[in-house]
């Protein structure tokens, strides 16, 4: 596996893989691998013949009082790991090379990134959609993979896709959760021991509304909603940003409970984690 570190070089190297046919396979991350990360790539893999993994904690994608700066960071861990799933490239610029003094394009998709998190993290989604399109010129994939568990940023990537006609097929990937049911995420390495039970809440509160909806009398989105948020907040250190059960495609609030219906949760333990959790009711 080659790490490679500037734009210029992931570019010739992309264009060289086009000119001799090859399927290339994105898989953008920010890095501090978990189980999954490695099954994007594992899914990556399987659809194209190189996979390049761009690992970039992506400055303009937070904003000034969250965790840019002490996002965990181990270059030689996640190059291990990436290695081990047959990723030939990993692709990790500085910043001062992905974004050179005078870089001030930006791109927003309206509308999806309105709500949800694009409501508390202003500007959030308008960083994620131009690194993502700066990755998709300097890595040229055929397919690109992203995790379901940031639902609302694969809704945001599919839009700016067919609006700008990336020609690119963009793959999502099932949320994969520790055996307690606690999705994964680089995030929950700030988890203390006695945080632990509140970060378990999110995923415990989308089991309990998947029960509900099976009663015979299926419940209206605001109980469930009631519900979800009455036992989260039964933990002290759970600050609900928002529980809301959405349309998958359009993200807009649902009048009643479908197969389309998404229950999307933010919440952030003791002010200084934010963990997102989703899921279909039905
Ligand atoms: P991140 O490094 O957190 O920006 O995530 C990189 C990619 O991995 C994004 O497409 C995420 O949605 C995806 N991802 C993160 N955690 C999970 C998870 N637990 N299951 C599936 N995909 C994930």
């Amino acid at each position: 596996m080659q790490v490679v570190t500037t734009p210029k070089e992931m570019q010739a190297l992309a264009l060289t893989w086009r000119r001799d046919g090859l399927k290339i396979g994105l898989v953008p991350t920010m890095g501090w691998f978990h189980a999954g990360h490695l099954a994007l790539m594992r899914k990556a893999r399987t659809v194209t013949d190189r996979v390049v993994v761009s690992l970039f904690v992506n400055p303009i994608q937070f904003g000034p009082t969250e965790d840019l700066d002490n996002y965990p960071h181990d270059l030689e861990r996640d190059r291990r790991l990436a290695e081990a799933e047959g990723v030939a490239v990993l692709y990790a610029p500085d910043v001062a090379l992905m974004y050179p003094e005078g870089c001030t394009t930006r791109i927003h998709v309206d509308g999806l990134t309105a709500g949800l998190c694009g409501a508390s993290r202003p500007g959030h989604f308008d960083g994620v959609t131009t690194v993502v399109a700066k990755l998709f010129n300097l890595t040229l994939p055929h397919s690109a993979v992203f995790g379901e568990k940031d639902f609302q940023q694969l809704a945001v990537i599919r839009q700016m896709v067919r609006d700008l006609n990336f020609p690119i097929e963009i793959i999502g990937h099932p949320i994969v959760r520790e055996q307690s049911g606690l999705a994964m995420s680089s995030r929950n390495t700030y988890l203390k021991e006695d945080e632990m039970d509140a970060a378990h809440s999110l995923s415990k509160a989308i089991t309990h509304a998947k029960k509900m909806v099976k009663q015979a009398e299926r419940p209206s989105p605001e109980q469930i909603k009631e519900a979800v948020s009455g036992l989260i907040v039964s933990h002290p250190q759970c600050i609900i940003d928002y529980v809301e059960i959405v349309d998958r495609t359009s993200l807009q609030p649902c009048e009643r409970i479908s197969s389309e219906s998404m229950l999307v949760l933010a919440v952030n333990i003791n002010q200084r984690i934010r963990l997102l959790d989703n899921s279909a009711l039905l």
